[in-house]
């Protein structure tokens, strides 16, 4: 068969960015599709801050990635002269037995990671905006931080267009079928029809449209994203006076939030980690309704309540969730030209940097040095 392009990359988000960077530096021939303009806000990748961290309480088996990660957010930065990685120090507070807390200090002890143990009394003192209640505790790691999403999609984009990447916006891919020669990917969009060697397939919440015949189970979730005044105004919550944290409420409910990191008019992010409602891509209900704010206003007025002024603005967004909330990064099990990354299940972003590498390395060699076992989809598929 005739081939156009070394790899189609269906999706230009969080993981198709990075790839399509990734691979146009590596010298392939590159072709990325998008339905979108790039950095949309209809996805998963937008609303201008995504936390990262090292003492991971979802699984020690991500730290090495995200040593990894760290490394490859100082090179896009210093390649392209832009901040998208800013080191804020992070709390990880919570009841003792919470997975917050102790999921934090399982993985920084297995991986050597640096970190700080704070009562209530050193998170009052240290980080006064808190309000911690007497079963609180906390693990304070210096080297968490957040990704600025949009303009680490645009940078990459940017970058991988410098290496020669051919990227498609407003170019919808409706099918994608394995060349009956067993060789090579065929692509139908809107506009046309494609051939590559090889495809990845990044396309976040669209991701069960596309990958119908795998069965992996994957739940899309609305979340929100709020921005409040503060009641005594921004100064407090600026970069290097208030770290980036999730909240585990005794409750268990995770919060999480940032510094200002934006002008100050646009108010102080926080959000609820895990209370979404199951929807897809159409049926996502874009308004945030008065309850939700009223539900976080409780939540704020007993442990952030400096934060609990003006609402300004709320924001929709979507996780994809896999059964176990682990990531699905691995071949497609029936055609091994198709690389698949998908089911970020809420945690994906601040890995985007080493996934593009992971999924380069799939795309051009059918394997990676990254331990990616975790995220094979056989869990699901021939459990
Ligand atoms: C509110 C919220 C808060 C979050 N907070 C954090 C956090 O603090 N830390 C963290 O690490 N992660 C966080 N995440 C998760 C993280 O943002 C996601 O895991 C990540 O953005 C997923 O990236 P993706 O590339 O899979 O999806 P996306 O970035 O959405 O990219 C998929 C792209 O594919 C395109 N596409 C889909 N189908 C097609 C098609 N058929 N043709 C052409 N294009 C197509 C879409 O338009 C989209 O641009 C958060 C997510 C949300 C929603």
């Amino acid at each position: 068969m005739s081939t156009n392009y070394d790899v189609i990359i269906i999706g230009l988000g969080a993981m198709g960015s990075t790839s399509a960077y990734q691979l146009a530096k590596r010298g392939q021939k590159v072709l990325g599709l998008e339905q979108f303009g790039p950095a949309h806000d209809k996805g998963s990748s937008h609303g201008g801050s995504r936390i990262i961290r090292q003492s991971y309480f979802e699984d020690p088996a991500y730290v090495p990635l995200l040593l990894r990660a760290y490394e490859l957010w100082d090179e896009i930065g210093r390649e392209s002269g832009e901040e998208v990685l800013t080191v804020t120090g992070g709390l990880m507070m919570g009841p003792p037995d919470s997975v917050t807390v102790s999921g934090s200090i399982k993985s920084a002890k297995k991986w050597d990671l640096e970190y700080e143990l704070l009562n209530p009394d050193d998170i009052r003192r240290r980080f006064p905006l808190f309000n911690p209640s007497p079963n609180t505790m906390a693990l304070y790691e210096e080297k968490a931080g957040f990704v600025r999403p949009e303009l680490s999609v645009y940078t990459h984009l940017l970058q991988a267009e410098k290496h020669g990447a051919d990227l498609r916006f407003f170019e919808s891919v409706q099918s994608w079928e394995a060349h009956p020669s067993g060789e090579g990917v065929r692509v139908f969009t809107n506009n046309g029809t494609y051939e590559a060697g090889k495809i990845i397939i990044s396309a976040g919440s669209w991701a069960p449209q596309l990958l119908e015949d795998i069965g992996l189970n994957l739940q899309v979730e609305r979340q929100i994203q709020m921005f409040f005044e503060p009641i005594g105004g921004i100064e407090p919550f600026r970069i290097g006076k208030q770290p980036i944290y999730i909240l585990e409420a005794d409750d268990y409910e995770q919060l999480y939030g940032f510094p200002s990191f934006g002008i100050g008019a646009e108010g102080v992010k926080v959000a609820f980690f895990r209370k979404g409602k199951p929807c897809t891509p159409e049926t996502i209900d874009r308004i945030v309704h008065e309850h939700e704010v009223e539900m976080m206003r409780e939540y704020l007025a007993q442990v952030l309540p400096e934060l609990n002024g003006r609402f300004l603005q709320g924001k929709t967004c979507m996780y994809t969730n896999t059964p176990d909330e682990h990531f699905v990064i691995s071949a497609h099990p029936d055609h091994p030209q198709v690389t698949i990354a998908a089911g970020f299940s809420g945690h994906g972003f601040k890995f985007a940097s080493v996934v593009g590498e992971i999924l380069a390395d799939l795309a051009t060699t059918g394997k990676t040095k990254h331990q990616i076992d975790l995220f094979s989809p056989k869990r699901f598929v021939y459990k």
